[in-house]
């Protein structure tokens, strides 16, 4: 190793402290903008915390953004609902994803029903809760 890739290795090293550094700080000023700005401060306080970060570099100031948006995405995210339960094959046990119709595994409908009244019947039971009749297991669908 020569003495010029030394110095890129320092100077890099050198360049990467500091981008983590300004990386805290605006990380700390947009999690506190992102507060205030939650909280009902107007909009002037929150621009006046990200003209501080400004002062840190550009680096600081991108950094302090992304990590506003980043917290709106997360809040965002917390509000919505979980994403729906993938539907259990009633045949074989894999779970396939939601909306699907037939198992992808097996290849059966995943939506069980009574034969006698059209019940939907969840995995597992082995008599309709509607009408009582058994649920026709696998070994009957195979003739
Ligand atoms: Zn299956
Ligand atoms: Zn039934």
């Amino acid at each position: 190793m020569n003495e010029k890739s030394v110095k890129k290795i320092k100077i890099g090293a050198g360049l990467a402290t500091g981008g983590v550094a300004a990386l805290l700080i605006s990380a700390i000023l947009s999690r506190i903008a992102t507060n205030l700005f939650l909280k009902g401060v107007t909009l002037n306080v929150y621009t006046a915390i990200v003209v501080c970060s400004n002062a840190i570099g550009l680096i600081g100031l991108v950094l302090a953004l992304v990590g506003a948006i980043l917290s709106a995405v997360g809040c965002a995210k917390l509000g919505k609902k979980e994403k729906p339960a993938p539907v259990v094959c009633p045949y074989c046990g894999v779970p396939n994803s939601p909306g699907s119709k037939f198992c992808e595994t097996c290849g059966k409908p995943l939506v069980k029903r009574c034969v006698n009244c059209g019940t939907e019947i969840a995995p597992g039971e082995k008599f309709c809760k509607n009408c009582g009749v058994r649920v026709r297991d696998e070994s009957d669908l195979k003739d």
